[in-house]
């Protein structure tokens, strides 16, 4: 393989194992220059984002470039000349007060580290960031984002007034970014002279630094207390960043007190985000917080659909359940899986049909099928830390009812028992009781935080 088509294949692969924020900012741009003899040399487009590789995402790197047959001993990496940088990158930013690029020391060395003349040092350069890609239509929405939807196109259609800020939160590949960015792509197209700013937190972190490092903190200041919409992704990198949290702190109520819209993403929820200053923790649970979960079945089965007839295909069912089925927690991974299928059909002028996807994907994976009902009720004892006794045995207290029911909710949907089956699990006689819990159990994870997580942890640890 030619070294464009080697790199494009890591790229690639690592486009869908980080942030799309962290991939345009930290990868689009880079090269790969060399790879002889075990050696590797990266080219990056500027001295920041070569530091960023090599300190943050040399594991990455190295990792993937084994995953396409290359062990490196060594990766270096170098700054690309001007000239080999794609010209897009300039488009694609929004340069920042050039009026003030007069020289002062640290500025300068930088600038000539850059080659000279060029505008595109990122002191100056915050990028808008928002992809056309992510709109509210092509997002399917069903159980897990339906909540997390519809605020985002309330936020959309009115920003600044309700939900302020809007905050949502959940594990990797079920919808965040693209949730956000819609908002963004909505507030534009309803008011073209709106100031959007979309910026992953890595990269608002490291601006910031990079602005006190060369006193450019008005600059920066300016620029995001400057915005209609700030959209910022994955707060919880913000963790440990002492500095940048005072100084989001301030930029948070400076936009919060001009009635500009605030929205922001996580892996987890504001009170679980470590190191975070109780200050700072309170005013992300001023608005609306709401969790996301990864989509059900029968959702995966609509967006697998949706995007493969975005490429003009229409898979069979059996295809389209095959695919769903294997991947579950993350619909980038699903995006992945659909296709790696497509290419290896039209490569191979196969027709997409559920042997393929079997002989490719193998076959379903992360739900293992000996999952029985005594692990189900093991691990909700666990969860709750109550002893499986408990659970099976005649108590009513609420600490353990409660529990129980989820027990026997979990039988229900991980298992699709029969209610006489699950009361006789939970060592009940009554079948009703189990048709009242599971009814309950239901109703109550649409409000219920609480339940909502334990049902999703019970779930995680049963498959892993
Ligand atoms: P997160 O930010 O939560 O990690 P992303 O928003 O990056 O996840 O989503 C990962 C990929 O899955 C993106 O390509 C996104 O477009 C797609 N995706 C996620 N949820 C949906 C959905 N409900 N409908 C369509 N595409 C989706
Ligand atoms: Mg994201």
């Amino acid at each position: 393989m030619d070294t464009v088509s080697l790199w494009q294949a890591v790229l690639g692969e690592i486009e869908l194992g980080v942030s799309q924020g962290n991939y345009v900012t930290w990868f689009k741009n880079t090269r790969l220059l060399k790879y002889k003899d075990n050696q590797v040399i990266i080219g990056a487009p500027n001295v920041f984002i070569k530091q960023q590789l090599e300190r943050k995402f040399n594991d990455l790197i190295n990792e993937t470039l084994q995953k396409n047959g290359i062990n490196a001993e060594k990766i270096e990496y170098k700054i690309l000349p001007s000239s080999a940088i794609n010209r897009k990158v300039q488009d694609e930013t929004v340069i920042f007060d050039p009026s003030s690029q007069s020289p002062n020391s640290g500025q300068q060395s930088v600038t000539q580290s850059l080659n000279s003349g060029s505008t595109s040092s990122l002191t100056h350069t915050y990028r808008q960031g928002i992809n056309e890609r992510y709109s509210f239509e092509n997002f399917i929405v069903g159980s897990g984002n339906e909540l997390a939807y519809a605020a985002c196109q309330a936020v959309a259609q009115n920003p600044g007034t309700k939900y302020n800020p809007l905050f949502l939160y959940g594990g990797v590949g079920i919808g965040k970014t693209h949730l956000i960015q819609a908002v963004g792509n909505m507030v534009i197209s309803n008011n073209p002279a709106a100031h959007i700013v979309y910026v992953s937190t890595e990269q608002f972190v490291q601006e910031f630094l990079d602005a006190i490092r060369y006193k450019k903190n008005t600059d920066f200041a300016g620029y995001y207390r400057g915005a209609d919409v700030l959209i910022i992704d994955d707060i919880q990198f913000i963790a440990g960043k002492e500095k940048t949290q005072e100084e989001f702190f301030h930029t948070f109520n400076a936009l919060h007190q001009a009635n500009k819209q605030i929205i922001m993403t996580s892996d987890t929820r504001p009170k679980d985000i470590p190191t975070l200053t109780d200050r700072l923790r309170s005013r992300f649970e001023w608005g609306m917080a709401i969790d996301m979960q990864a989509p059900d079945f029968e959702t995966r089965c609509a967006i697998i659909q949706a995007k493969a007839s975005q490429q003009n295909m229409v898979l069979p069912h059996d295809v389209v359940e095959h695919l769903a089925s294997y991947v579950q927690n993350n619909i980038r991974e699903l995006e992945g899986a659909l296709n790696q299928l497509l290419a290896f059909c039209e490569m191979r002028g196969l027709e997409p049909s559920a042997e393929v996807a079997m002989a490719l994907l193998g076959n379903t994976k992360s739900r293992p099928k000996h999952i029985t009902p005594k692990q189900i009720i093991e691990r909700t004892a666990k969860h709750f830390h109550l002893s499986v006794e408990d659970i099976i045995g005649p108590k009513r207290d609420r600490d353990i009812v409660v529990p129980r029911q989820i027990a026997m909710y979990m039988l229900r949907n991980e298992l699709h028992l029969s209610f006489p089956k699950i009361a006789k699990e939970l060592g009940r006689k009554d079948h009703t009781t189990a048709i009242h819990s599971v009814e309950k159990i239901e109703k109550e994870k649409v409000f219920d935080e609480e339940v909502r997580s334990a049902l999703a942890e019970i779930k995680d640890r049963l498959y892993v």
